[in-house]
């Protein structure tokens, strides 16, 4: 996708602050952080939001979540963490190629609306 922001990061047109990476995943710090650790985790092949996961690309999904884990515990949050993914208008999802936040580092507010 030419005028995507996050294929632009994967593709090292935009930098980013890299903390994880593999075949089919990058992770990198949120340039606007909402709490002391504030990554976001996207598949390197354009998905659009959660909207677009269907059985030809849930592998990718299935494995953000198995890296999610590792790369929470290199960040050193041991007391926990929020995994959030934004779909669409109403969720307030401005960037659209799939991503995870992971948000932690203080206790997170309750707050989800
Ligand atoms: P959304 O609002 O779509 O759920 O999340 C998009 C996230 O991308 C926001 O938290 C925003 O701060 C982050 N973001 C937007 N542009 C950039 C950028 O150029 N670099 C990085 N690292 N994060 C970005
Ligand atoms: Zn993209």
């Amino acid at each position: 996708m030419d005028d995507c922001l996050f294929c632009k990061i994967v593709n090292g047109d935009i930098p980013s602050t890299k903390v994880f990476e593999d075949t089919f995943v990058l992770a990198f710090r949120d340039i606007a952080p909402q709490a002391p650790s504030h990554i976001l985790v996207i598949p390197k092949k354009h998905i659009g939001s959660v909207a677009e996961i269907d059985t030809d690309n849930s592998y990718v999904i299935a494995h953000i979540f198995e890296v999610i884990p590792a790369i929470a515990e290199a960040e050193g949050l041991t007391g926990g963490y929020r995994v959030v993914s934004n779909c669409g208008s109403d969720a307030g999802q401005t960037v659209n190629h799939l991503h995870f936040h992971i948000l932690g580092g203080k206790a997170l507010s309750l707050e989800m609306a």
